[in-house]
């Protein structure tokens, strides 16, 4: 049996949402009314994002990408929760609906082969930045996830593993739906109360080393 961690970026590893950071800094009238859509369900979070990034030249990519390397704030305990992962042998995913531009820079900075990836690409090619998603749903998903998280976790899970949430928003439910325990914090938290998912609540990774270290507690009731 393996023990699988899934891992949101933005919110999560990243004290801030980096797309909302991104709109705010580059296109923050244009974005807003595309972001209250998304947040009231009337759009997809596939059809805000691809819209939101329409909004940006492809020449100001760099502009882009350097601004959210900059300003990246990671959650504090995130690297000894790498090596934390490491030593019992769970098998780390970091999977974000964000991009590479600014979630491989952080995650290669603690280690390069502990994690494996998955985020998004933007095509810089046509005259606006164009979303690829490299992830995109599944015939068992509803569709509209943009990077669809559960189909990850069906293509990496096994029967008889288990698996770890951790994560902050919406986003996040559908795999947290899939997941034997969850740590979760904001949004999430408040979506895994109300369905009884077996979950604790973090402010920091720190909490999570702590979690993990219990042995008597929560979280190894549902993990082995
Ligand atoms: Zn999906």
């Amino acid at each position: 049996m393996t023990v699988h961690v899934i891992c949101d970026f933005d919110g999560t590893i990243s004290q801030r949402d980096m797309i909302t950071a991104i709109m705010e800094r580059f296109v923050p009238k244009e974005s807003r009314p595309i972001i209250d859509a998304v947040k009231a369900g009337r759009q997809t979070v596939k059809e805000g994002v691809e819209a939101m990034f329409e909004l940006i030249p492809s020449n100001h990519y760099d502009e882009v990408a350097r601004y959210a390397q900059e300003h990246t704030q990671v959650r504090r305990g995130f690297p000894q929760f790498i090596h934390t992962c490491v030593q019992l042998g769970w098998k780390l995913s970091v999977v974000s609906g964000g991009f590479d531009f600014f979630v491989m820079p952080v995650i290669h900075k603690f280690s390069t082969d502990a994690v494996d990836i998955y985020c998004n690409h933007l095509d810089t090619s046509g005259p606006r930045l164009r979303v690829q998603w490299s992830h995109p749903c599944d015939q068992a998903c509803e569709g509209g996830c943009g990077l669809c998280k559960p189909s990850v976790i069906r293509q990496r899970v096994h029967s008889g593993d288990g698996v770890i949430v951790i994560g902050d928003g919406v986003t996040d439910f559908k795999a947290a739906k899939m997941a034997d325990f969850v740590f979760a914090r904001a949004q999430l938290l408040k979506l895994v109360e109300e369905r009884r998912i077996p979950h604790l609540p973090f402010a920091t990774f720190d909490d999570i080393i702590a979690a993990i270290d219990d042995k008597e507690g929560p979280l190894h009731a549902h993990i082995q």
